[in-house]
């Protein structure tokens, strides 16, 4: 997809905090965190989204899924959240499959419970 960020990113053809990479995929900054640890994980391959999976993806998918995995590692993050927003009814602004990870709170003790 000539004009996809994602892809560019993929491809170095824009520059981007790059945490980690593999053949598959690319973990990065969110330029905009929404909390205190965000990190985006993408295929390099162009997909539009979830919606957008064919039967032959399993592996890639599974490869973002791994990748996040792999970034928590590299940070010691004990605990995250995986989001992948679907569609715009979903919040999803950039056509090109993304995987937030997202963390870095931190836990508020005996908070009415
Ligand atoms: P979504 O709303 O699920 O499509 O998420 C898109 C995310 O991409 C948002 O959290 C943006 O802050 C982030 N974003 C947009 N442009 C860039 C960029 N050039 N580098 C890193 N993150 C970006
Ligand atoms: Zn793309």
């Amino acid at each position: 997809m000539a004009d996809c960020l994602f892809c560019k990113i993929g491809k170095k053809e824009i520059p981007a905090d790059v945490i980690l990479e593999t053949a598959e995929a690319v973990a990065f900054k969110d330029i905009r965190p929404s909390a205190p640890v965000h990190y985006l994980i993408i295929p390099k391959e162009h997909i539009q989204s979830i919606a957008h999976l064919q039967n032959n993806h399993n592996e890639i998918i599974a490869k973002v899924v791994y990748t996040a995995k792999a970034v928590a590692e590299k940070i010691g993050l004990k605990g995250y959240k995986l989001v992948f927003n679907v569609g715009r009814e979903g919040g999803q602004m950039i056509d090109h499959l993304h995987l937030h990870l997202l963390g870095g709170w931190t836990p508020t003790p005996n908070e009415n419970r």
